[in-house]
């Protein structure tokens, strides 16, 4: 019997996503040995193989087993734009027509991607475009890590931030879920320094990521050091002020043994003064974090700081002995803010 050529049927179940021990398991399920799980894991993420008659390795009966019964691919590239610095940002189509982006970043000597994990999101971020979508649903698992096999298919990725669209601890299970499998040494094989989970700041999901040991970096967008500004720009903040969400970060930071990031959107005339640089050192020395600033690229009603701004803000945390570097955001004109290019295409 030949493999089918259509290995992305709709409506069969899914294999991204599953972890290490479950393909192993499905394998001996489908009549192979477990060994042939860590094969497919192999094939699936390191390879990033298309079909999977593709997997010469595996048993011919089990990728006819597994063609008859599973899909491989969980989403295709419904738009990509390139910019003159080199990002490349993808729109993903899902398959109940849902798009989200995702956004290769190069940078000296490493490939960022930056991705998503919710289609909109509930949190409400003053400066986001994803904000405005309102949340129309989490990504699975799948979902998450088919963003990494397609940017793996155009660059070679080292680092993966969940920064994209959606709240990335809103949706907790999925994510560790493809934490695991960005650095298992057969999945994509990653460092757990080279994963960074993005939060607004969701106190008990921290707690849990310390519990659970998930191994990946955290950084914490604080974007104001006092809670009036900060409830106003984020509305997470009336939930969860700033001294609870840096008291987990500090916890957070004693169980993992790893610096915590806080990550700083400065926006001109709102959050850029010398006054908040000063409590920002504050913050950042109390919970044993370095900073990184963000000059915003202007849209929504804010505007960027000039350059002498952000030298001068990032001055007053050096001298206060605060590691903070300046990171730029990239790829402006195709719209590489959070969330642009998918509310872009869905005016269009
Ligand atoms: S910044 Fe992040 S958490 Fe806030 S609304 Fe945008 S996607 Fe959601």
């Amino acid at each position: 019997m030949a493999v089918s050529p259509v290995d992305a049927a709709p409506a069969a179940a899914s294999l991204k996503g599953l972890l290490p021990a479950e393909l192993e398991a499905l394998a001996v399920r489908e009549g192979a040995r477990s060994f042939a799980g860590r094969q497919l894991l192999t094939w699936m993420y390191g390879r990033t193989a298309a079909s999977f008659e593709a997997m010469t390795d595996l048993p011919r009966a089990l990728r006819v087993r597994l063609a008859a019964g599973y899909r491989l691919e969980e989403a295709t590239v419904a738009a990509e734009r390139r910019a003159a610095d080199g990002t490349i940002k993808l729109l993903v189509a899902l398959h109940d027509g849902a798009r989200v982006e995702t956004v290769i970043i190069p940078e000296d000597d490493r490939v960022t991607l930056c991705v998503s994990t919710q289609v909109g999101c509930a949190r409400g971020c003053g400066f986001c475009a994803t904000a405005r979508m309102r949340l129309a649903r989490n990504l699975a698992a799948a979902e998450i890590v088919e963003q990494v096999v397609l940017a793996r298919r155009r660059a070679a990725v080292t680092n993966v931030v969940f920064m994209g669209m959606g709240e990335p601890l809103d949706n907790y299970e999925n994510v560790r879920r493809a934490v695991l499998l960005l650095t298992a040494p057969s999945g994509f094989g990653l460092g757990s320094r080279h994963v960074t989970v993005s939060t607004v700041g969701i106190v008990p999901r921290i707690r849990q990521l310390a519990t659970d040991r998930v191994p990946a970096c955290l950084t914490l967008s604080l974007t104001a050091p006092d809670d009036d500004l900060r409830s106003r720009l984020m509305p997470v903040n009336r939930s969860w002020p700033i001294a609870e969400v840096l008291g987990a970060l500090r916890d957070w930071a004693d169980t993992t043994r790893r610096t915590p990031t806080l990550a700083y959107v400065l926006l001109k005339g709102v959050n850029d003064d010398l006054v908040r640089a000063g409590r920002l050192a504050a913050l950042a020395l109390k919970a044993r974090a370095k900073v990184n600033l963000i000059p915003f690229n202007a849209t929504l009603g804010f505007e960027r700081p000039p350059e002498e701004v952000v030298t001068r803000f990032q001055e007053v945390l050096k001298r206060r002995g605060v590691i903070a570097l300046i990171r730029r955001e990239r790829g402006g004109e195709i719209a590489a803010a959070c969330g642009q290019l998918a509310t872009e295409a869905g005016r269009a």
